[in-house]
């Protein structure tokens, strides 16, 4: 290839190269319903159901360090992303596949430790591992999950389908897992100082927890059905509220008011945040990590989930033109932009 042809891929960056391979490639089978685009890939099962098929790559270095995610956590924590996204199309997950490229640095006894935490997971939401892949790898432990799950043909649930006036929901506290992720970072950098240090995680045991092990909303797709609620859009919280929030508007051609006084914020979070000098609202729109869902409903939906304990309304959704607009405690509006990709 001649110089003049290569293009950075930070120009494109994480969606606008999903979107290019996208665009690249086409669909051939009629069971292939919904392919690129999604938190999973839906596919035709029978008359009343859809498969969905659901894929994540984790990287040592780059999505955890195992100075301080022990690697029961980080079995659990793998499946647990990808069950989050079988949830986030109002999905149950029934069977994972795991597959690892492991270097010699690693024991038996360390890999018995992964799969204990996978099995948990498995157990925890009555999923069942069927197979997988193991190779060897120069650069450290990379580990692939894929989730296969079901949901009923009228329960679907897209990125796209959300309507002006739709109320924009949210499960649980958002912002935890990052300001989790600041504290065991601190403290891995305190102990590289001075290994005699002991981690100072007291008091931190709720944020950390969620870095560490978080959970995926089964739950909630449970509680959808028991209030006959249906979403008319949904996605999991993975790169932060604002990132969703774009892509949930993107996708369903709407705009989107957020009101930062609504944000679940759990205590813990926002005061770590002010330890760190970190703007606790800045962290749940940027953070990540939370494997919470935002989903839209429609207004006439807000009576069955205004006194839920897991479920907070955080705003509604408003004709495109008027944009994805963050409303400020002080009655400010700010444009919600994406972060843009980390990775490359
Ligand atoms: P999530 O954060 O929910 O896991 P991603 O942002 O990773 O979703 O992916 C968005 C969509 O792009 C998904 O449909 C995913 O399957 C697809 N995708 C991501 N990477 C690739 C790739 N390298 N080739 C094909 N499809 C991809
Ligand atoms: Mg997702």
């Amino acid at each position: 290839m001649n110089n003049s042809s290569r293009t950075d891929l930070s120009t494109l960056g994480e969606f606008g190269l999903i979107n290019r391979i996208k665009s690249n490639t086409s669909l051939r089978n009629k069971e292939s319903i919904i392919g690129i685009g999604d938190d999973a890939a839906v596919l035709y099962k029978n008359e009343n159901e859809y498969t969905l098929l659901s894929t994540d790559l984790l990287i040592e270095g780059i999505h955890f360090d195992l100075t301080y995610c022990p690697l029961v956590h980080l079995g659990y924590k793998a499946v647990i992303v990808n069950l989050s996204d079988i949830a986030a199309m109002n999905g149950i997950p029934q069977q994972i596949t795991v597959s690892l490229a492991i270097s010699n640095r690693f024991s038996v006894e360390a890999i018995d430790e992964l799969y204990k935490g996978i099995e948990a997971a498995c157990k925890k939401y009555s999923v069942d591992l069927v197979g997988g892949d193991t190779t060897s790898s120069k650069t450290g432990l990379l580990i692939s999950v894929t989730a296969v799950g079901t949901v009923s043909k009228q329960k679907l649930t897209l990125r796209k389908g959300a309507a002006e006036n739709n109320i924009i929901c949210v499960t649980g506290d958002l912002g935890a897992a990052y300001m989790g992720l600041q504290v065991l970072e601190r403290e891995k950098q305190v102990f590289l100082a001075n290994p005699d240090m002991q981690p100072e995680l007291f008091g931190k045991e709720y944020i950390i927890q969620r870095q560490l092990k978080p959970e995926a909303r089964t739950d909630i797709i449970h509680e959808f059905l028991s209030l006959s609620l249906q979403p008319t859009s949904m996605m999991d919280i993975s790169d932060g509220l604002a990132s969703e929030i774009l892509h949930l508007c993107h996708a369903s051609d709407t705009g989107a008011i957020i009101y930062e006084e609504k944000l679940p914020i759990d205590p813990m979070t926002y005061e770590t945040a002010r330890e760190f000098q970190l703007d606790a609202t800045t962290c749940v729109m940027n953070g990540g990590e939370d494997y919470e869902l935002v989903f839209t409903l429609p207004l006439s939906d807000y009576d069955k989930i205004k006194n839920h304990p897991s479920i907070t309304v955080v705003g509604y959704m408003t004709p495109k033109h008027e944009g994805v607009k963050l409303m400020s405690r002080g009655g400010n509006l700010y444009d919600i932009k994406a972060q843009g990709w980390k990775h490359f």
